[in-house]
């Protein structure tokens, strides 16, 4: 069997997330046999280093043995079962965890089953408590230039990733956007805290005007992952849960990506020592195996829905799959191998290794910067490092690494013109140094005429 068995089969029926289908006429889909470790192996024997935790989701690698016991366990046991009026032990055990590792005052969990649906949840949820408090006048949101929450409408509205989001403009609720804290445009010789803290002033301007119709302000911690890697300084938070208080709206953290020791910490809003009202969670939350999110919400919330029946309260919200047992008990699991392993330690060498191997980029002449939180490194490649002139979108440099990358067995796939490192955290020392040298080449190759 050959790859090109699958891969004709595959482009005869499918329809592929986030892809233009006529690529595929100039490269190939690869379908892949198995995965082992950071490692994935395609039809022919090809192996290629996932680098990107196959989309950021993957966190102790493929096959991870741990996991595949605790789910061939559940599966044993209970599939699925209808998640209203009904539980089961998986979904109960994995919302005591997440309380109990979630910043201090999140005492309640919502299931959903993806990152865009956790975040229709918190949105939703946020103006059903103001509603249900006589505030009904709070019905916007307020989010960043840059932030990226998914692409169902409610979530893809209150993004800004041009590129995503304009197509269905007529389509999108209306949202106040504020610049950001995004450190790439700071001034030179200015430190993070310092452009993060004077961009917020922004932000202030914007809740003392809008203040008394806006319901949330919703947020990526620390890192735009899906906004080209940005990323920004722990203060920008701290003010901003101090501002939401200050006016009166809830915070909404989107950990979907950087949530589950991603930045440093097990949670990125750790580091600004602050609580906000709803956190949505997924990606990393069942290790990469299952689809499942969840948003975590306060008492408070959830006391302003909690009513005799008539008075019409209730979160009437469903999703078939809600809190699927194989995909709590994978959540279970992945966090119990937080707990058992000292991973956020190892993930500190790790990221250290990782800015080591990263370092040699900054002197490159089409790159403007190496940038680090945690185990996400990105480089942004430019034109002119001079003027910081990036390359033209059509001309495709980042696909050209992608594809460079692909043929010496690195998963690498560039947001535009940033190439970027996320891998599992499994990943060992050697294997961090192949994807910086592959890069290194990749980036050489793109960069040319
Ligand atoms: C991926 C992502 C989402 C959307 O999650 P899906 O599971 O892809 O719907 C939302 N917010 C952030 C920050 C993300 O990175």
């Amino acid at each position: 069997m050959t790859n090109q068995t699958f891969s004709d089969r595959d482009l005869a029926v499918l329809w592929h997330p986030c892809t233009q289908m006529k690529d595929h006429e100039s490269f190939p889909i690869i379908p892949i046999k198995r995965g082992q470790g950071v490692w994935l192996e395609d039809f022919e024997g090809n192996h290629y280093l996932d680098a990107i935790s196959s989309w950021w989701v993957n966190l102790f690698g493929h096959a991870n043995p741990a996991l595949n016991i605790a789910l061939k366990d559940q599966l044993d046991t209970l599939e699925h079962v209808i998640f209203a009026g009904f539980t089961h032990k998986s979904a109960v055990k994995l919302a005591e965890k997440l309380i109990e590792i979630t910043p201090e005052g999140l005492s309640r969990c919502f299931y959903a089953d993806n990152g865009s649906s956790a975040v229709e949840v918190a949105l939703k949820m946020s103006f059903h408590y103001w509603r249900n408090r006589g505030q009904t006048q709070k019905t916007r949101f307020i989010t960043l230039e840059n932030s990226y929450h998914g692409e169902t409408l409610g979530a893809l509205a209150v993004g800004n990733v041009p590129l995503y989001k304009d197509t269905y403009a007529p389509l999108l609720m209306d949202v106040i956007t504020v610049p950001g804290p995004d450190c790439y445009y700071r001034e030179p010789g200015e430190s993070w805290a310092h452009y993060s803290s004077r961009r917020f002033s922004l932000m202030e301007q914007t809740l003392q005007q809008y203040a008394e119709s806006v319901s949330a302000v919703i947020i990526e911690p620390l890192v735009q992952c899906a906004g080209n890697m940005r990323m920004y300084d722990p203060i920008y938070l701290k003010l901003l849960r101090t501002a939401c208080d200050k006016y009166n709206v809830h915070l909404i953290a989107d950990e979907i990506a950087v949530g589950f020791g991603r930045t440093g910490t097990l949670f990125a809003c750790e580091q600004a020592e602050i609580r906000p009202d709803f956190m949505c969670l997924s990606k990393g939350l069942t290790g990469g195996y299952l689809a499942l999110s969840a948003v975590l919400t306060t008492n408070e919330v959830y006391q302003a829905f909690y009513d005799d029946y008539q008075k019409l309260t209730a979160f009437l919200h469903s999703h078939s799959y809600t809190g699927n047992a194989l995909a709590c008990r994978a959540g279970l699991a992945t966090i119990e191998i937080f707990q058992e392993q000292n991973i956020l330690e190892n993930n500190r060498k790790l990221s250290k290794i990782m800015g080591e191997a990263a370092a040699r980029f900054k002197d490159h002449p089409h790159v403007a910067e190496v940038r680090q939180t945690g185990m996400i490194v990105a480089i942004e490649m430019v034109k002119d490092k001079r003027t910081w002139e990036p390359y033209p979108w059509q001309e495709r440099r980042g696909l050209k690494v992608y594809q460079h990358a692909l043929s010496k067995g690195v998963l690498l796939r560039p947001l535009g013109n940033v190439i970027y490192f996320m891998p599992p955290y499994i990943i060992s020392e050697e294997e961090l140094w192949l994807i910086a040298d592959v890069a290194w080449e990749a980036l050489e190759r793109a960069v040319k005429n």
